[in-house]
């Protein structure tokens, strides 16, 4: 089949197996030319392994460190007729490619949310692997079943206290207009918590401890987003910064479980970027493609993988880590820059349909969205026969 992007609202609903493949090798030719992370991770659990933070983690475990890597990630595969999720592309490339260096790579395609595929983890560690020295928990889900009452709770993205009128861009008939956002009621306050909260990491950290499954030095991180002032209402101290503050509560109590084993836990604040789900948070889109100018004028932009690099080299691997006064290890610094945040904010206001490709990047936005999907890549030709099978299957 000729496969082409096929945009709902601003969902991509498939995928290109040669674009998402030359997405993976495009991070891992960046990892290997930053040269070995020294004092790297050996053996690392990656929860939500398939796309974005998750495999910019993976990569760079793997091709950075050497490390042999498990990884766990919920995606579609594909059929004679229909394309895979991106995430299932991704890592069927990343399988290949790890395979052509001679890295172990396995990967879980279930739900990481249940007690089966913790089982199913710790079996396949126990046979293959053994210790883990690294835990990276990236997962980003819009629901999860609690593995022992079977109940489903919805995460939502809702302001708190009071409801919320910001300028919003339409990423599909590109308008400009306000949208007003409901405040959260206290269910969709728990319940995003309870989806998007530290819960499950605490769950999957005992589930390994238990069955003796953590190295000695074992480190774990769990991502997060604090943002500023444009942002806050609907993400830092929305329903979504409820859940992440959840985090923090967690990486403590995580910790504290560790101690024995000198282990670590900790929240890691990264950058906002382009994502499916960030797609779908009101404000976003327009923050993004504003942000995207101002940080390509300074030459300060980054990607998952180049966010990735510093966490590994400039906080998990190195004997100054750069720690907030929670103690979150912090690489979002250049987007918090006060000169950055301050000529996003002066660009806020003036924004109108008129000016959008001129006050704001929103055509790098775009080709960052579409990437995602493995569409716009360079080197790929879009109009060729393509089959939606893959030959590495996990
Ligand atoms: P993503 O959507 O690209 O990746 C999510 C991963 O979770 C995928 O591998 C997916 O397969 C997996 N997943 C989802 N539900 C699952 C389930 N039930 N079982 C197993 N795997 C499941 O997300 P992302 O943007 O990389 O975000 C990862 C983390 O980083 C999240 O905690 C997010 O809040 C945080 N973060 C994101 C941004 C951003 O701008 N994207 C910024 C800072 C922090």
């Amino acid at each position: 089949m000729i496969i082409k992007p096929k945009v709902r609202g601003f969902i991509c609903i498939n995928a290109h197996p040669q674009g998402c493949a030359a997405n993976v090798k495009t991070q891992i030719d960046f990892t290997k030319a930053q040269g070995p992370v020294s004092g790297g991770p050996k053996n690392v659990l990656v929860l939500g392994c398939s796309t974005g933070y998750g495999l910019a983690s993976r990569i760079t475990a793997a091709f950075g460190s050497n490390a042999k890597t498990l990884g766990v990630c919920f995606e579609k595969p594909p059929t004679e007729t229909k394309t895979a999720s991106a995430g299932y592309y991704n890592t069927a490339a990343f399988h290949a490619e790890a395979e052509a260096a001679g890295l172990y790579a396995h990967t879980i395609n279930g739900d990481a949310f249940s007690t089966a595929c913790k089982e199913q983890v710790i079996a396949q560690l126990q046979k293959d692997i053994g210790k883990v020295d690294l835990v990276v928990y990236s997962l980003a889900a819009p629901r999860r079943t609690d593995p022992v009452t079977g109940e489903v709770y919805s995460s939502v993205l809702k302001p708190i206290g009071a409801p919320y009128t910001a300028k919003n861009l339409n990423t599909d008939s590109l308008k400009v207009s306000d949208v007003t956002v409901e405040a959260a009621s206290e269910e969709e306050i728990a319940a995003t918590v309870k989806v998007m909260g530290g819960e499950d990491w605490e769950l999957w950290i005992k589930a390994l401890r238990d069955a003796d499954l953590l190295a000695e030095g074992c480190q774990t991180v769990a991502y997060t987003y604090l943002g500023d002032k444009l942002t806050w209402p609907i993400y830092g101290h929305a329903t979504i910064g409820k859940a992440k503050e959840d985090l923090d509560r967690a990486a403590k109590a995580i910790s504290a479980s560790l101690a024995t084993i000198k282990g670590d836990a900790h929240v890691s604040v990264l950058k906002a970027l382009v994502s499916q789900a960030s797609a779908a948070i009101p404000v976003m889109p327009l923050y993004l493609s504003i942000l995207i100018k101002v940080m390509k004028e300074d030459g300060s932009n980054e990607g998952p993988i180049e966010q990735l690099q510093r966490l590994f080299t400039e906080c998990l691997y190195t004997d100054a880590p750069r720690l907030d006064d929670m103690n979150r290890f912090r690489v979002d610094e250049k987007e918090l820059d006060r000169g950055v945040q301050e000529r996003v904010e002066a660009i806020w206001p003036q924004v109108t349909e008129e000016n959008l490709f001129e006050l704001t990047d929103f055509n790098g936005y775009k080709s960052d969205f579409l990437s995602l999907f493995g569409f716009g890549v360079e080197g790929v030709d879009y109009d060729a026969e393509t089959s939606p099978l893959v030959a590495h299957n996990f």
